[in-house]
C-alpha cells in the first residue's frame, strides 16, 4: 500500500464523492480527489439545491393570491428572472466554497482536473477541456467512481434546439411558452417551476400517466392539481420534430398531427451514466445498460479495488443515496464496523406544485409482496385554503400489510409532503405498526395528523378501482 501515492481516489466531487472522501480522509487515510466541473455535483450546481430555490420563487405567485383571503392586500407584482438567478448563482458559489473546504479541511488533497484511468491502480489528470494534454500521473491503492450522471435527449429531427435542465438553470430570460417532455421528477417539478413564475407550460408524456413508479392515487392527484393550476398537461403525446423560426421560435410537432409554438423546449427524459473518457475499458471495469458501471451489494466493481456509488451506477438516483452509499464505502474500507445503507423504505419528495412525499410500496407493489393489504386514504382541503379560497387538495394515503399491521406504504400530496414524509420514514424504517400510528398523539391542527388518525380503511371495491 504505501508504493501508491494515495489509499484511497475519488474521481468527481458530487454528493456521494464527497461524502466519501471526508469520510475516508477522516478514518485516517491518504485521500486524492478529482472534480473537472463544480464541487457538490449535480445536486448542487444543476439539480436539488437550485431547483428547491426555484421552487420557492415560483410558489410566491400563488402565495400573493392566497394572502388576499387573509386581509393583505398585496400591490403590484412582478418577477426578475434575472435577480433569481443571479441570486442563485451567488448561493451556489457560497455552496461549492463550502465543499472545497469540507474536502481540503478533512485532509484530501483536491485536484480541480479531469481525471482517467490509465490502468486499475494509475489516474492520469487532466486540465479539464484538454483531452490530450499534458497529464499528471497519480496512483492509489482504492479508486472510487462516482462522477454522476447526465441529461438524456433522445435523438430527433430538430433536437438540437431542445434544452435539458442543465440549461434551464442559465436561461437569459423566462420563457413566456415553454414545452417540457417527459414524465419524471424533473419534468413535474420544472413545469410546475415555469407556470408558477408565469410561463405557459405545456408537459408532454409519452404515456396513460406520468410519474411511473410512484402510487396511482399520487400519480393522479398530481395529474388533476397540475391541470388547476393551468398547466396544459398532455398524455400519450410525442413529439415528432421541432423545427427553429426566424425569430427564434419553435415548432413542435407532436405525433397527433398537432402543432405547438413555443420559445423553448425542455427534455426531461432521464439521465445517464456520465462515463465517457474516464478509461474504464483501460481499467476493465465493466459496464451494463446506459452505461451503468455495474457493482456488487457493496459497491465493489468488476476490478477488485475500485468501486462506484450513486448515479454512475444507475440503480436509484438519489442524492441521499449517494451520501450515504459515499459514507458506507468509505467505512467499509477505512473503519469496518461503521455504517451500511438500507434500500428498503427509501423516502422521497417530488417538488411538485403541490408537492408529493413517499416512502415504501406503492398500493400496487404492497398487494403484489404482501397480499392482503389495507389501504387507508384521506383526500381533503388543506386548513390554509378554507380562507385563501383556492382549490387546492391534499391527498393522504397509508398502506398496511394486513397480516403483520405494519405500516408499509406512506404516501402523500399536499402542502409540506417532503418534509411530513421525513418524520414517518423514520417510524416506517423502525417497523411501525398501524397500531403504532393509531397510538401516537397527533399534532393538531396539523396536515401531518391525519396519518396519527386514519380510523377506516377504504372498502375494497374501491380499492380495486384505485389500483386499476
Ligand atoms: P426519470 O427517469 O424520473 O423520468 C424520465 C421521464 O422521461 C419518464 O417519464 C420517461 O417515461 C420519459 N422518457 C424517457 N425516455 C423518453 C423518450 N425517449 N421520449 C419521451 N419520454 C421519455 O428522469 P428525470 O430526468 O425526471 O430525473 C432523473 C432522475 O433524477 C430521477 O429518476 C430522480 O431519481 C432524480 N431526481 C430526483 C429529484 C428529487 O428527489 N426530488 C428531483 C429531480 C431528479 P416513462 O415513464 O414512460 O419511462
Amino acid at each position: 500500500m504505501a508504493d501508491y501515492d494515495f489509499d484511497f481516489f475519488v474521481i468527481g466531487a458530487g454528493s456521494g464523492g464527497t461524502r466519501a472522501s471526508r469520510i475516508a480522509a477522516g478514518h485516517g487515510a491518504r485521500v486524492g480527489v478529482a472534480e473537472e466541473r463544480y464541487l457538490g455535483g449535480t445536486c448542487v450546481n444543476v439539480g436539488c439545491v437550485p431547483k428547491k430555490l426555484f421552487v420557492y420563487a415560483s410558489h410566491f405567485a400563488e402565495d400573493f393570491e392566497d394572502a388576499e383571503g387573509f386581509g393583505w392586500t398585496v400591490g403590484e407584482r412582478s418577477h426578475a428572472w434575472k435577480k433569481l438567478i443571479e441570486n442563485k448563482n451567488t448561493e451556489i458559489v457560497r455552496l461549492n466554497g463550502i465543499y472545497e473546504r469540507l474536502i481540503k479541511g478533512a485532509g484530501a488533497t483536491l485536484y480541480d482536473k479531469r481525471a482517467t484511468l490509465r490502468d486499475a491502480h494509475t489516474i492520469e489528470l487532466r486540465d479539464p477541456g484538454q483531452p490530450n494534454g499534458p497529464a499528471e500521473v497519480v496512483t492509489a491503492d482504492k479508486i472510487l467512481v462516482a462522477v454522476g450522471g447526465w441529461p438524456v435527449v433522445p435523438e430527433f429531427m430538430g433536437s438540437e434546439h431542445v434544452i435539458t435542465s442543465n440549461e434551464a438553470f442559465y436561461l437569459e430570460d423566462l420563457p413566456k411558452r415553454i414545452v417540457i417532455v417527459g414524465g419524471g421528477y424533473i419534468a413535474v417539478e420544472f413545469a410546475g417551476i415555469f407556470a408558477g413564475l408565469g410561463s405557459k407550460v405545456t408537459q408532454l408524456y409519452r404515456s396513460d400517466l406520468f410519474l411511473r413508479g410512484f402510487d396511482i392515487d399520487v400519480r393522479m392527484v398530481v395529474a388533476e392539481e397540475m391541470v388547476k393550476k393551468g398547466v396544459d398537461l398532455r398524455f400519450n403525446s410525442n413529439v415528432e420534430c421541432v423545427t427553429k423560426q426566424a425569430d427564434g421560435s419553435l415548432l413542435v410537432d407532436l405525433d397527433d398531427a398537432e402543432t405547438i409554438e413555443a420559445d423553448l423546449v425542455m427534455y426531461a427524459t432521464g439521465r445517464a451514466p456520465k462515463i465517457d473518457g474516464l478509461g474504464l475499458e483501460a481499467a476493465g471495469i465493466e459496464t451494463g445498460a446506459n452505461g451503468a458501471i455495474k457493482v456488487d451489494d457493496h459497491w465493489h466493481t468488476s476490478v477488485e479495488n475500485i468501486f462506484a456509488i450513486g448515479d454512475v451506477t444507475d440503480r436509484i438516483q438519489l442524492t441521499p443515496i449517494a451520501i450515504a452509499e459515499g459514507h458506507a464505502l468509505a467505512d467499509r474500507l477505512f473503519n469496518p464496523s461503521g455504517r451500511n445503507v438500507g434500500y428498503e423504505y427509501i423516502p422521497t419528495a417530488v417538488f411538485s406544485q403541490p408537492p408529493v412525499g413517499t416512502v415504501g410500496y406503492t398500493e400496487d407493489e404492497a398487494r403484489a409482496k404482501f397480499g392482503a393489504v389495507d389501504i387507508y386514504r384521506s383526500t381533503f382541503r388543506p386548513m390554509k385554503h378554507t380562507l385563501s379560497g383556492r382549490e387546492e387538495r391534499t391527498m393522504m394515503k397509508m398502506i398496511v400489510d394486513r397480516a403483520s399491521d405494519r405500516v408499509v406504504g406512506l404516501h402523500m400530496v399536499g402542502l409540506d409532503a417532503g418534509e411530513i414524509t421525513q418524520g414517518f420514514a423514520v417510524a416506517m424504517k423502525a417497523g411501525a405498526t398501524k397500531a403504532d400510528f393509531d397510538a401516537t398523539i397527533g399534532i393538531h391542527p396539523t396536515a401531518a395528523e391525519e396519518f396519527v388518525t386514519m380510523r377506516e380503511p377504504v372498502p375494497e371495491p374501491e380499492q380495486a378501482q384505485a389500483a386499476e
